[in-house]
């Protein structure tokens, strides 16, 4: 039987948890769909990635109102992901933070990203009507690393390197050493790489690893409230991307093409990792970058909707 095009299929509804990392971080989590995470500051509370749409953000609105009354002015988008940044308007920030790099994506391919992934996912994007005409734009960007002072509260911005995206930041509080690490890291999740830099990434999570975090708050999965939790998620998300990496290289210079080196992945994968939540998902779209990566294109091609389904009819046709 063909599997049903990317998650369409998938209908089930998961159970919330709001998880306490320090009097200052919070993590809004949902068994594996995208994460939301929360800093709220002497004067003012951040929120990081906003869920999918401005109905969903008011549960997450809810559970802050549920610890603070503390305004919420700040949202930062870890990437440009529509699942991560159609949420914002929802909070009514007075700003929204990202890379300069994530801004980029934002103007080169937001539209069509956005397109692509309601279509994937229709149950990630819970009353799409709510979703404003148009895209989220940052009104702040930066390059690199800035401070934020929420009061005596620093959070960092940092880019620490490309990985899921060339765009990617994670949110950093130094006092604390919690981390924010957007889908640079997961956690019994698999990692979605369709726009990835397979090379890049294990640097990047090395550079995460050198924070040294006693907390990670992943893109998608349970928050991480321990160093040994961190040290296995972060592990977890480089054993996927190395393997893949591995098993894609091997095929192109044996000479397959990508319906060869996308089964033969999938099936060496499959028996570590085939129990994380979005696997058969995400392999079709990981293995097409892998290849494309190892091959010909040194950045990601852009996702549309058609293009989703012309891959998915493809390899798994
Ligand atoms: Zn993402």
């Amino acid at each position: 039987m063909n599997k049903a095009f990317a998650s369409q299929a998938d209908l089930e509804e998961k159970q919330v948890s709001f998880t306490k990392l320090s009097d200052n971080a919070y993590a809004y989590t949902a068994e594996g769909d995208p994460n939301t995470g929360i800093i709220i500051g002497d004067d003012a509370v951040m929120v990081i990635d906003t869920q999918a749409t401005p109905v969903m953000a008011q549960d997450v609105i809810r559970r802050i109102r549920e610890v603070t009354d503390k305004p919420i002015k700040y949202v930062v988008l870890s990437h440009y992901h529509a699942v991560r940044v159609l949420g914002a308007s929802g909070y009514r920030p007075e700003h929204i933070i990202a890379s300069r790099d994530t801004y980029d994506l934002i103007v080169e391919r937001g539209e069509q990203d956005k397109a692509s992934e309601i279509g994937r996912f229709p149950r990630l994007f819970q009353a799409v009507e709510s979703v404003p005409a148009g895209l989220t734009w940052p009104t702040i960007t930066f390059t690199g690393r800035m401070s934020l002072w929420l009061g005596k509260l620093e959070v960092q911005l940092i880019q620490l390197g490309r990985g899921h995206t060339k765009g990617d930041s994670v949110v950093w509080l130094p006092e604390q050493r919690i981390l924010f690490s957007g889908d640079l890291v997961e956690f019994d999740a698999t990692p979605y790489a369709g726009d990835a830099y397979f090379k890049d990434w294990p640097q990047t999570l090395d550079k995460i690893a050198a924070l040294q975090p006693v907390a990670l708050v992943p893109g998608r999965g349970a928050a991480l409230t321990t160093p040994e939790q961190v040290a296995a998620g972060l592990a977890g998300t480089r054993g996927f991307v190395s393997d893949m990496y591995d098993s894609v290289q091997a095929g192109v210079k044996a000479g397959k093409d990508l319906n060869a080196v996308y089964k033969e992945t999938y099936a060496k994968l499959k028996p570590t990792y085939g129990h994380w939540v979005i696997f058969d998902h995400c392999m079709p779209f990981d293995v097409t970058r892998c290849f494309d990566e190892a091959t010909q294109y040194a950045d990601p091609r852009i996702w549309t909707a058609e293009r989703d389904v012309q891959m998915w009819k493809t390899l798994e046709g």
